[in-house]
This record gives C-alpha cells, sequence and structure tokens, in this order.
C-alpha cells in the first residue's frame, strides 16, 4: 500500500532563489517557488494507517523552513568560490560577484542546486525519522521547481 502527500496541495512549498554556473538561462540568479512530494511504500500498522499524514507534513515542513526565502549556494561547485565576510557572504561566479547578507544565503553540502540534488538532500534528511516508523519499507521524495516538473529520489528501509 502507498501513502502520498502532493506538496501543492499540502502546503509543503517553499520559495528560494538559486543559479545554475555554466547554463545559459539558468546561469542567472532566479527564483522558484517548489513543492516536496512524499510517498511512502508500507504496511498499514495496528491503528490501519502506514503513517500520520500530520507528522509526515511536520517533518518535511522543517526542513523546508530553512530553505525558504533564502538564496540557497551549491558550496561544493568547482565554478563557485564563497568568501566570508563580517556582515556579508560574497560569491564568485566565473565574472560575477554578488555580496549578500549572510542571513540571506543558506550553504548547501551539495555540486549543484538542482531539483535532482535538493530532492536528494531531502531524501537524506526525512529518511531516518521515516525509517523509525517502522512499517515504511520505501519512502519517495518529489522535488517540483514548478508544477509539473521535477525530480524524485526514493531510499528502501
Ligand atoms: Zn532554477
Amino acid at each position: 500500500m502507498r501513502l502520498e502527500i502532493d506538496g501543492w496541495s499540502a502546503g509543503l512549498k517553499f520559495s528560494a532563489c538559486h543559479l545554475i554556473p555554466g547554463h545559459e538561462k539558468c546561469g542567472r540568479l532566479h527564483g522558484h517557488t517548489y513543492a516536496v512530494h512524499v510517498r511512502l511504500v508500507g504496511r498499514k500498522n495496528e491503528m490501519g494507517y502506514i503513517a500520520d499524514f500530520h507528522e509526515v507534513k511536520e517533518l518535511v515542513r522543517r526542513l523546508i523552513d530553512r530553505l525558504d526565502h533564502r538564496v540557497l549556494i551549491p558550496a561544493r561547485h568547482p565554478s563557485i568560490t564563497v568568501i566570508r565576510r563580517r556582515g556579508s557572504v560574497e560569491l564568485l561566479v566565473g565574472k560575477n560577484r554578488y555580496t549578500f547578507p549572510p542571513g540571506d544565503v543558506l550553504l548547501l553540502d551539495l555540486p549543484a542546486v538542482t531539483a535532482e540534488q535538493l530532492s536528494e538532500y531531502l531524501l537524506d534528511r526525512a529518511a531516518p525519522a521515516i525509517a523509525r516508523l517502522g512499517n515504511v519499507s520505501e519512502l519517495q521524495l518529489g522535488l517540483c521547481e514548478g508544477v509539473g516538473q521535477g525530480a524524485w529520489a526514493a531510499r528502501k528501509f
């Protein structure tokens, strides 16, 4: 049996800004409204359900609140240099230089900020709590960067 939460309908959304160095269009700083979708494959417990929808949504909400309204920076991208100064974070991307207040950016330990990378990033962070539910055999997590386009990552327990 499968439990499914649609992030657009359930309000699991966040807005953030990013760029993809080297990409003709996406190399410019731009934003998305993202939605996170969850599918849990598993058995019903003695209460008759796979997981409490509210608990799963709160888990995801805590994860995405960190990303919401931030500039997401892939700290491991080979073409991005991050310089932390007092009161600012500076990015050197090719010939471009961006300066942000530290509170506006989130440095992610990722080689790129793409739907694929973000879905795996969130999956890694959601999986331990989902695995503890005991009766879930697989977590599938989808990250859409707009309606109808996204990436899914999955982990079996
Ligand atoms: Zn984008």
